[in-house]
């Protein structure tokens, strides 16, 4: 995946190798703004983690034992978002980390990705007790945490993880089954809902269309795809 800062620093390159050719021998490099830029990212993340990890705007403060902030590279041009937290990322403190997250790092790996190249969030900062949906008004309490991250990141793609995410975020209470695979817009973002890895582990038969939503993902973001058996 080529990220902006790549892009650039592929530019910056070639512009080098043109000076070069035409016998231009010495540099002033200045300090590298992207960088700085980059930099600036992981600190806005840092003190918005930290203004974020005492919320009580909504009574999901009550039953959590932490809030799950988002885990990943902020540089980063694709986000997953998921629902909520769920039992182990409440106690772990990072979104994904149980058998469903096991499952998304491998659906990533087959992207030619690692969880550090991407950011992983949920729509949901604190976990619902016994694990229940969220409700109307802890979304609206939360969700404008995730659109400031989004704001941070500026990814080119979201994949939006199952039912929950996908109309939570979309307004748009279609079942999942015939919402997935079909690009939409998020605040100016190109959004693919997809299934949620639970929803996987219970059904596998489901991850081969799960497989062709991501390789779309993969196709917008100019990844190689993998090629086709014969
Ligand atoms: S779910 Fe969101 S709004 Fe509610 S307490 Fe947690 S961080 Fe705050």
């Amino acid at each position: 995946m080529q990220s902006e800062f790549s892009q650039a620093v592929i530019l910056v390159r070639r512009y080098v190798e043109q000076l070069a050719r035409l016998g231009v021998r010495d540099f002033y490099i200045p300090r590298d703004a992207l960088v700085v830029r980059k930099r600036g990212k992981a600190k806005e993340f840092e003190e918005m983690a930290e203004a974020l990890k005492d919320c009580t705007r909504c009574g999901l403060s009550r039953s959590r034992t932490q809030v799950v902030f988002g885990t990943g590279n902020p540089g980063t041009d694709l986000v997953f978002v998921g629902e909520a937290p769920g039992y182990d990322e409440d106690v772990q403190g990072e979104p994904f980390v149980g058998r469903a997250g096991q499952l998304l790092t491998r659906m990533i790996a087959a992207m030619g990705l690692s969880r550090k190249q991407v950011y992983i969030c949920n729509v949901i900062k604190c976990r619902p007790p016994e694990n229940r949906d969220p409700l109307p008004e802890e979304i609206a309490c939360c969700e404008p945490f995730l659109l400031k991250q989004l704001e941070i990141i500026r990814p080119k793609v979201i994949v939006a993880l199952g039912r929950f995410a996908v109309q939570s975020l979309l307004r748009d209470m279609t079942p999942i089954t015939r919402q997935r695979g079909r690009w939409r817009d998020y605040h100016g973002i190109r959004l693919m809902p997809t299934f949620h890895p639970s929803y996987l582990l219970r059904n596998p038969a489901a991850k081969r269309e799960a497989w062709l939503d991501l390789q779309e993902v993969m196709r917008e973001l100019g990844l190689p795809l993998p090629e086709k058996k014969t």
